[in-house]
């Protein structure tokens, strides 16, 4: 039974079946395991990687930036010049382009929005804030986004991701014909969870748009843009570029960070933009800080120094996190491939495999791995509102355990999804 389709199998093989995958649960049940899928999160391994890092200012090493500024002090409100050159570059943006931020992007997105609800953006009549406004979500995807939207009270729209980005005819219609819509998250490269890029098409869709909102926003958050699993990245389009090519230069706010390129808790962020976008964001910041962390940001350029070196450098964490995705494909494709039950990526780079069960399953299956000892995702975590209209994805981080416990927790996975998966089949054959 164990490569048929599950749709084709009758009652008693059904029931049969389910009795031997039972068996292996309850061994696993005895186990007492303690395995955590939950977050993206990069493994102890990965972050040796970056240590070094720590070594490069110390008290016998010039601490001042290229401009003579001294990274010790007070000042420099958006960057010190050397990690402007180096983000920019990053991002393929001018250095005028760039505003260099704290430790986190996400906490540039939600200052983002949180300074358009009080004063508005660049060019916009009136604050966000002023009257109810909507977010378009392309949809799955990343629950700390919807969990903005939430906390500002910003009514959430589902938007299909298809594999080469948002379903872009009916966002075109939405944004044409709401002027309360103000903006749509989109994870372009890699995305989280589903692992896929924007293709060239749907980045020049949203640069050109008509949208009624005149002060229109794309949050753009690129965290994923050099983390390649293969030799052959997917390319993006560049959307600040594009955004200019189309007549609206000011619609689009990129962030990324080095979150997951050196350490998750201590990296820098970074908010893309055009020049008049960051002007008047960069007033605004300056009531909120007198200037981020530039020990950080001069450490992080004399550890990564320019593009060719991080490519290098990412590499290196491509050869540790690349095995704990094959694994995991590879185990997917061994237990769950021809039964018809579960459909899932295969990403080029990022975080994340996405997982897709029967409808109505992921739930369950998500209980019953945690039951025994394997945390997932919570589902429904990549929708607005941690609700999954189908109730069918479950987002898989396969780069924090070890190998040893990827495998163990996949089994188990693989194991709670057939068991799902059979029960719906007997209970649709009452
Ligand atoms: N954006 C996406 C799409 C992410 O997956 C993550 C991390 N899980 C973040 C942003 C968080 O970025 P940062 O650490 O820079 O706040």
């Amino acid at each position: 039974l164990n490569h048929k389709d599950y749709s084709k199998l009758d009652t008693n093989e059904l029931k049969e079946h389910y009795e031997v995958l039972n068996e292996k649960y309850d061994g696993y049940l005895s186990q007492n395991l303690s395995l955590d899928m939950s977050r993206g999160k990069p493994s102890a391994e990965q972050l040796e990687l970056s240590k070094e890092m720590l070594n490069i200012v110390s008290t016998h090493d010039d601490l001042h930036a290229e401009d003579g500024s001294d990274c010790l002090n007070y000042g420099v409100i958006d960057g010190i010049p050397e990690a402007k050159r180096f983000f920019s570059n990053m991002l393929g943006v001018s250095t005028k382009e760039i505003i260099i931020g704290g430790n986190s992007s996400l906490n540039m997105m939600f200052d983002a929005i949180s300074r358009a609800m009080l004063q508005g953006v660049y060019g916009g009549a009136a604050n966000w804030g002023k009257a109810p406004i909507k977010f378009i979500c392309p949809t799955p995807g990343y629950d700390r986004h919807f969990a903005i939207c939430e906390f500002f009270n910003i009514e959430m729209i589902l938007v299909d991701l298809t594999h080469e980005g948002p379903d872009m005819d009916t966002v075109e219609d939405l944004v044409r014909a709401d002027d309360s819509i103000k903006g749509i998250w989109c994870v372009p490269k890699y995305s989280n969870p589903e692992g896929i890029t924007y293709s060239d098409q749907i980045v020049d869709r949203l640069a050109s748009m008509d949208t009624k909102a005149k002060d229109f926003r794309i949050f753009w958050d690129d965290a994923y843009t050099v983390h390649h699993l293969t030799n052959t990245p997917d390319p993006l389009k560049n959307i600040l570029t594009a955004c200019k090519e189309a007549g609206h230069a000011d619609r689009v706010f990129m962030f990324s960070s080095t979150s997951k390129i050196t350490f998750p808790g201590a990296g820098v962020a970074v908010l893309a933009a055009s020049e008049d976008n960051l002007n008047f964001i960069r007033k605004q910041i300056s009531i909120q800080t007198i200037g981020p962390d530039k020990i950080n940001q001069l450490r992080h350029v004399r550890f990564l120094r320019d593009l060719d070196h991080l490519k290098l450098h990412m590499e290196k964490h491509a050869a540790i996190i690349k095995p704990k995705f094959d694994l995991v494909l590879n185990k997917f494709e061994s237990e769950l491939g021809g039964k018809n039950i579960a459909f899932w990526n295969k990403p080029n780079g990022g975080y994340f495999i996405s997982l897709n069960t029967l409808d109505g399953c992921a739930q369950a299956v998500v209980s019953m791995a945690a039951k025994a000892g394997v945390k997932l995702t919570n589902a429904g975590a990549t929708f607005p509102y941690g609700q999954d209209p189908r109730d069918r994805n479950i987002r898989i981080a396969p780069t924090y355990p070890s190998l040893t416990e990827l495998e163990t927790a996949i089994e188990v996975l693989c194991l709670c999804v057939q068991l799902v998966s059979i029960n719906k089949f007997l209970i649709q054959a009452v």
